[in-house]
């Protein structure tokens, strides 16, 4: 049995080595390192691949996510509601742009945003709200969707965790993530679901005016050459991570079903643990990608499960350790933890296992194994 890590990207990698080897040799050969062919050609099979008129492709992750709210004009103070469980970067950015990030609560069973919570914290300032799809689960889209409509607020998908996840809204309509709010940033951070050989992120969206504001944004805010209309930034994809991605992408779905796959394994495991509680789904499992396979640890010593597993030499993950409105750089002492009941409890119940496209089963037998022998 190979080693078990977290994420395997070198067994990835050895399905991949030909065509990565030619994607790179191109870019060589004509010599676009920025810009260029290759992530024109990148950019128009995501487009493809998720329905979606206009992919931006940027830096990584967090400059999405940036950009995009740059894209919306918002201004100082302005409101941007957002979950307290989610990557830091998902408020850094509200901070870094001098709007004021609303934290709201989780579901229990999802981990994502509460829509009860969003409306709750809506205020006359409110102007976006930005649903995580974490751990590659979807959002509750519906009734976010709904919300938005009434109050009249931009939705600004944080898709780094859901890239191929498919939303099913509660009339049978189908879409992407990353194509169900007015925006939406994404990250090919190596470990994502579709990941880069290094940094890289892009932005979607459907509507034609934001899309050519933000290609001038991520560009020192140009939109003919040396004339600088906005103040915008440098962020840009380079085209030997758009090589790799390019290549990646053809995978994309076959790497999420064998997630799912994997989590389907783990869950029949633990679905009839006492001290375990797996990820749940909604009804139709599309709309999990499982970026992160996250169980409950309930009446039992979380903190123990991980070090047994760890003496045991399986990598696992607490993600997230500190709820948002807890962490130094984002507490506000106007806002009283009382409201985050779900997050503080979660912090301490959760634990991430090994998940990735390249589990075989004889490891995730050997997991769950380890798993269930720390309660016997
Ligand atoms: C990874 C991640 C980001 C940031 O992406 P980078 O490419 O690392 O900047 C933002 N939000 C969430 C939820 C993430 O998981």
């Amino acid at each position: 049995m190979r080693d078990i890590q977290m994420v395997d990207l070198k067994s990835q990698y050895q399905f991949i080595q030909k065509e990565v080897a030619e994607g790179m040799a191109e870019v060589f050969e004509n010599t676009s390192f920025i810009n260029g062919p290759m992530v024109k050609a990148f950019q128009s099979d995501l487009e493809a691949y998720l329905s979606v008129k206009h992919v931006i492709p940027c830096a990584n992750g967090t400059d999405a996510l940036q950009i995009a709210l740059m894209g919306l004009k918002l201004l100082p103070g302005d409101e941007v509601i957002t979950t307290d469980f989610t990557f830091a970067a998902t408020v850094e950015v509200i901070s870094l742009l001098k709007l004021k990030p609303v934290l709201v609560d989780v579901d229990p069973k999802t981990f994502n945003i509460d829509p009860a919570a969003i409306e709750k914290a809506i205020t006359p300032k409110t102007r976006a709200i930005i649903p995580v799809h974490l751990f590659g689960q979807c959002a509750a889209m519906d009734a976010i969707s709904d919300i938005a409509k009434k109050h009249n607020l931009f939705i600004v998908e944080d898709n780094a965790q859901g890239i191929g996840a498919t939303y099913t809204y509660a009339n049978g309509t189908k879409a992407k993530t990353g194509t169900l709010g007015h925006v939406a940033a994404t990250s090919f951070f190596p470990s994502k679901n579709l990941g880069a050989y290094g940094d890289g992120g892009a932005i979607f969206t459907n509507d034609d005016d934001l899309a050519h504001f933000i290609r001038g944004i991520v560009n020192h805010g140009m939109y003919k050459r040396y004339y600088h209309d906005v103040v915008g930034v440098n962020s840009r994809l380079d085209a030997l991570q758009a090589a790799v991605l390019k290549v990646k992408l053809k995978y994309l779905d076959f790497y999420n079903e064998r997630r799912k796959e994997a989590a389907l394994s783990y869950s029949n495991y633990f679905k009839d643990h006492p001290n375990l509680i797996v990820p749940f789904r909604l009804g139709d499992c599309k709309s999990h990608v499982f970026h992160q396979y996250t169980l409950k640890v309930v009446e039992a010593d979380r903190d123990a499960l991980v070090d047994h597993l760890s003496k045991n030499k399986i990598p696992c993950g607490i993600y997230y350790p500190v709820p948002l409105h807890a962490q130094k750089a984002y507490a506000d002492p106007h806002v009283d933890s009382a409201q985050f009941p779900v997050t503080k409890q979660l912090v301490n119940q959760v634990v991430s296992l090994p998940m990735h496209s390249e589990l075989t089963t004889d490891q995730i037998d050997h997991i769950a194994a380890k798993v269930l022998d720390f309660f016997d």
